[in-house]
Parts: C-alpha cells; sequence; structure tokens
C-alpha cells in the first residue's frame, strides 16, 4: 500500500512502539526515520542468551486476546516461532506462606465460576461471606473515575484486594489498586455495575457466556482444553521481535539511528524541522514521539506546553527484576510450579519459573526463574544489587527448597520507567491530546498513555501513524484535486485535519 508515499515521518525511541510505527509507515509508503537514543533498539524488549538459556531482561510474554502483537509477529514471518504456555496454567498465589493455586476461572479480581471460589483455599471464610455480601449491595459509582480498591473494597471486602486484586494487577501496573484508575485500568467494572449492579453477578454471567462462545467455536466434534494461558511468546525470546523490525525496516529502506536524540522540533507550516544530536537537520511530515512520557514532554514543551504538563503527571514505577538458574539437581523435587504471586509480605512481588512455564527458555536438566523487586516492596528495592540478590535468593530457595546457591545470576533493574494509570489517567491523556491539537502532525505514542500492554504498544504505534500522517494526507489530497475537471468555485482544503483514533483506548483486560 502506498498511502502515505511521498510524505516522511520522524519516530522518536526504537522501543517496540516505535518500531511497530515505523513498520506500519513504511508498509504504507512513506520515508521513516527513526531515532533511538541508547546503543539498542528494542527497549524494554531484550533477550540475552548464555549457556543455552533465554534470559528475558523486561517483558517476557504478551497476551494472545489483544491481536496486535500477534498480528506483527505474523507480518514479520515470525508465526511460527510463536509459542504457548507449558501444559496449561499451573500459576499460584502465595498466601499465609503456601501456595495455592489460582481458583478455576478466576480473573483478575473477580470469579467467573462460583464453585471454584467458594472453595478456595486462597480466600478465609469470612473474606468470602464478605464479598458474596456484593450481591445484594446498590450501585455505588457515580460519574467520576475512583480507584479500583475503593470500588472492589467497598462492593467485596478487603480479602478480595489483598490476596487477588493487588497481586494480580499491582505487578502489571506497578501500582496497588488503591492508586490505579478504574476507568483507564479496568473499565469493565464499571459497565458490570451498571448492567447488573452486582460484580460477581456480572462476572459470573460473562464467564458462562464466553463459555458458551468457546464451546460453539470448537463444535460438537471439537475436544475441549483445560483452562489454557492466554500469554504467548517467542520460542528463542521476545528480542527476536524488535531484531527482526529492525532487519525488515532496514529492508524496507528506513533509516534508523543509535545513540542520537532529537535536540529540537520546530512546527514549519505543515511540516515540521528537526535537529538531532548527530548534527543533521530534517524535515519531516509528521512525528510520533514514542520515547516515553518525560523525553516526550521535553520535546513538545516550546510548542504545547499543557500537553508536556499533562505528560509530566503521569507518575512512574521501578521495578527491579532478578533472574536465577540452577541445576535440577539442586532440588529435592524439581519446582512443577510456573510461578506465583505473593498475596502478602515478601521482598518479591511475583516469581516466574521460566523453565517450567516456556519451551526452549533453559536446556534439560536447568531450573530458570525469574523474580521482581518492585519498588512497592519498600526498603529492599532501594537496595544494591548484592542486597536485592541475596534476599531474593534466600526467599526462593527457601519456597523451592534449593539446596545449593544459584549457578547463574542476573539483576535488571528498571528505574522509574513504568508508567503507573492512576485514578484521572484518561483526563491526562485527554488533556495530552488536547495540548497537541495546535500541532496535529505530532502525537505521543507508548505505554504511558493507551496501555501498557506490548500489543497495547503495538497497536498504539501503528494507530499513532495514521493520526498524523493522515491529516496530511487529507491536505494534499485537497491541495491537488485528482479529477481534470475545472472547478469555478474555490474548493475548501478542509483545515480540521483527521486525528483518527484520537480517543483514549484505555487498557481493557477481563476483569
Ligand atoms: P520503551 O520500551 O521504553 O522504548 C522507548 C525507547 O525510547 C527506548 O529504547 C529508549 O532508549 C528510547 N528513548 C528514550 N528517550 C529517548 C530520546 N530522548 N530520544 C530517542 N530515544 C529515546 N508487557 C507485556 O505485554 N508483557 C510482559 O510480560 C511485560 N513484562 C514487563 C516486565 C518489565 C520488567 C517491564 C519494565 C515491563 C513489562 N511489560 C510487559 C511492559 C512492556 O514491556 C512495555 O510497556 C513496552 O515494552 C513499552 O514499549 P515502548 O516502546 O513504549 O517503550
Amino acid at each position: 500500500m502506498t498511502a502515505y508515499a511521498g510524505l516522511r515521518l520522524l519516530v522518536v525511541g526504537g522501543g517496540i512502539t516505535g518500531l511497530a510505527a515505523a513498520w506500519e509507515a513504511t508498509g504504507q509508503g512513506a520515508e521513516v526515520l527513526l531515532v533511538e537514543a541508547s546503543e539498542r533498539f528494542g527497549g524494554k524488549l531484550r533477550t540475552e542468551h548464555v549457556d543455552g538459556l533465554a534470559i528475558e531482561a523486561g517483558p517476557d510474554s504478551f497476551v494472545a486476546y489483544r491481536p496486535a502483537a500477534l498480528t506483527l509477529v505474523r507480518e514479520l514471518g515470525l508465526g511460527e516461532e510463536v509459542v504457548e504456555v507449558r501444559g496449561g496454567r499451573t500459576v499460584h498465589l502465595r498466601t499465609d506462606g503456601r501456595l495455592q493455586p489460582i481458583p478455576d476461572g478466576m480473573g483478575l479480581v473477580l470469579p467467573t465460576k462460583l464453585g471454584p471460589f467458594v472453595r478456595t483455599p486462597v480466600l478465609r471464610w469470612r473474606h468470602k461471606a464478605r464479598a458474596l455480601l456484593d450481591l445484594v449491595l446498590p450501585r455505588r459509582l457515580g460519574a467520576s473515575d475512583v480507584a479500583i480498591g475503593d470500588l472492589l473494597r467497598a462492593r467485596l471486602g478487603e480479602g478480595i484486594v489483598q490476596r487477588f486484586a493487588d497481586p494480580m494487577l499491582g505487578g502489571i501496573y506497578g501500582a496497588t489498586v488503591d492508586e490505579l484508575s478504574l476507568d483507564a485500568v479496568l473499565p469493565i467494572l464499571r459497565e458490570h455495575e451498571r448492567t447488573h449492579r452486582s460484580l460477581i453477578i456480572a462476572s459470573l454471567a460473562s464467564g458462562r457466556a464466553a463459555r458458551a462462545a468457546a464451546q460453539s467455536t470448537s463444535g460438537s466434534g471439537g475436544t475441549t482444553r483445560g483452562p489454557s494461558s492466554p500469554f504467548r511468546s517467542l520460542a528463542t525470546g521476545l528480542g527476536a521481535l524488535p531484531d527482526r523490525l529492525v532487519d525488515a525496516l532496514t529492508e524496507r529502506g528506513a533509516d534508523l539511528r543509535r545513540h542520537t536524540r532529537v535536540d529540537a522540533l520546530t512546527p514549519d507550516g505543515e511540516q515540521t524541522r528537526v535537529r538531532l544530536s548527530d548534527g543533521t537537520e530534517h524535515v519531516v511530515d509528521g512525528v510520533v514521539l514514542a520515547a516515553g512520557a518525560a523525553a516526550s514532554a521535553d520535546l513538545v514543551e516550546p510548542y504545547a506546553a499543557s500537553a508536556a504538563a499533562a505528560l509530566r503527571q503521569v507518575r512512574h514505577a521501578s521495578t527491579t527484576v532478578v533472574t536465577l538458574a540452577w541445576p535440577e539437581s539442586a532440588f529435592a523435587t524439581p519446582p512443577t510450579t510456573q510461578g506465583w504471586l505473593e498475596a502478602g509480605d515478601a521482598p518479591v512481588s511475583g516469581v516466574t519459573i521460566s523453565s517450567a512455564k516456556w519451551p526452549g527458555r533453559a536446556p534439560a536438566g536447568v531450573v530458570l526463574v525469574r523474580a521482581f523487586v518492585p519498588d512497592r516492596v519498600g526498603r529492599l528495592a532501594r537496595g544494591s544489587d548484592g542486597e536485592i540478590l541475596d534476599a531474593v535468593t534466600r526467599h526462593v530457595s527457601g519456597i523451592l527448597g534449593a539446596h545449593q546457591p544459584p549457578t547463574l545470576t542476573r539483576v535488571t533493574r528498571w528505574v522509574g520507567v513504568m508508567p503507573k494509570y492512576t485514578v484521572g489517567h484518561l483526563d491526562r491523556v485527554a488533556a495530552v491530546d488536547a495540548g497537541l491539537a495546535g500541532q496535529p502532525s505530532w502525537t505521543v505514542a507508548g505505554s504511558a498513555q493507551r496501555g501498557v500492554g506490548i500489543p497495547d504498544c503495538i497497536a498504539d504505534g501503528r494507530a499513532a501513524v495514521s493520526r498524523v500522517l493522515g491529516s496530511r494526507k487529507a491536505t494534499a489530497a485537497a491541495a491537488s484535486p485528482t479529477t481534470a475537471t475545472p472547478t469555478t468555485t474555490a474548493t475548501p482544503t478542509t483545515a480540521s485535519p483527521t486525528i483518527t483514533g484520537r480517543q483514549p483506548t484505555p487498557e481493557r483486560t477481563p476483569a
């Protein structure tokens, strides 16, 4: 397709959002200049290969129910590389010092099946009784955004908050449910209350509908699988995705520059003059800012101060990823769980046994573990790499029964880079968009705005291209009519650019 032939796009930031934007733009015929400040492309997607291990520094998977990641993977010819979680899903919650299976049919915060919820040992009987009060409580939400914790605590009580919602959501969003925005993170809960009043009744109904739909798709002769995981990854690790994108973009002639920053963006009519840190200057038709909220704020500040201010209001969390590897002989019984989330005091928020979860992450006989130390665990998160490593190794070894030290360790710190979708997030997204209305060929994309998951970032990166080049195309088409028929009346060149997809499309996660 050549919808954007002749147009030139600047992409700032070579993470998955920026690379996806570049892929979309070059696929539609635009010329792309992409600048990445660091020495490598991929941003948070980074896989280290050592001793037959595939060690993920950042994300290790993406969800399949939001199709943007799988679609991109297939477009790049990586479809054969997609792997599913081994043998379904055996993830646990650690409560009262014990690993308990997450009950069948449990979403992020609500049950979709009543039986397993009533029987689960994760909640005490008083927690379950309190949660069932939701069945009779009146509606309580007003028009304004609230913290997810406020709604859940009022309707279902503290047990659900501490033992399901906080562990499940906290790891994804780097924030507690008492900070997280209902409307940005789980708008489905508002919808549940509106349609059914009771969140549990609504969730059970949507679970029944989803199971019926799945059964009718699998057909009468189809086999039914056990509870399957929505997560997918790539056989050699997620780093393969940016690597392949870089190769494919290079083949398409994109100008990809590492170790390069944008020093200044200056509007010039409908175009933008760009000065780079390598001393070169360029003129482009659109700018996709995919380098994170702070870098984007710095660049738009001189011409869109209110957008910059709204971007700076997005708070960010930190986390440390600790990777540990042992020979199986280090355990009396090698671990069978694929990992757990901590629902109580612990030095980590969760642990993934990568070798049990994914095929190909470790050679046979090696146990590969990842643990997360978010800043919300407190003092330890601010400790040295050595302190963190010691505490995590002790904790994980104690639970899994390792009787020797790990043979490989890695500590990766992600400082202030996980955007928190706190209460009022959608207002901030709208304020960024409104603040950029005067510069319709600039847009901000990526995890600080419309979803933190990899599929969200890819979808937003791709949509960002039409947000900025769509308006230029409309202007160019109006300025140069293709019909040869002479017109005697002036045809107004539309002054209101089409800014497709400007409305916030927040994270939508099954509750
Ligand atoms: P980034 O990956 O941060 O890329 C931004 C790029 O811009 C970087 O390369 C940076 O160097 C560059 N840059 C910064 N400033 C400038 C500048 N001034 N000029 C030029 N370039 C600049 N998501 C999932 O879906 N599944 C998971 O399992 C998962 N796990 C995660 C685990 C961790 C530890 C973390 C931190 C995140 C995880 N996420 C996960 C979230 C997901 O990885 C991110 O939301 C996503 O990768 C963000 O992509 P991005 O391109 O928007 O930003």
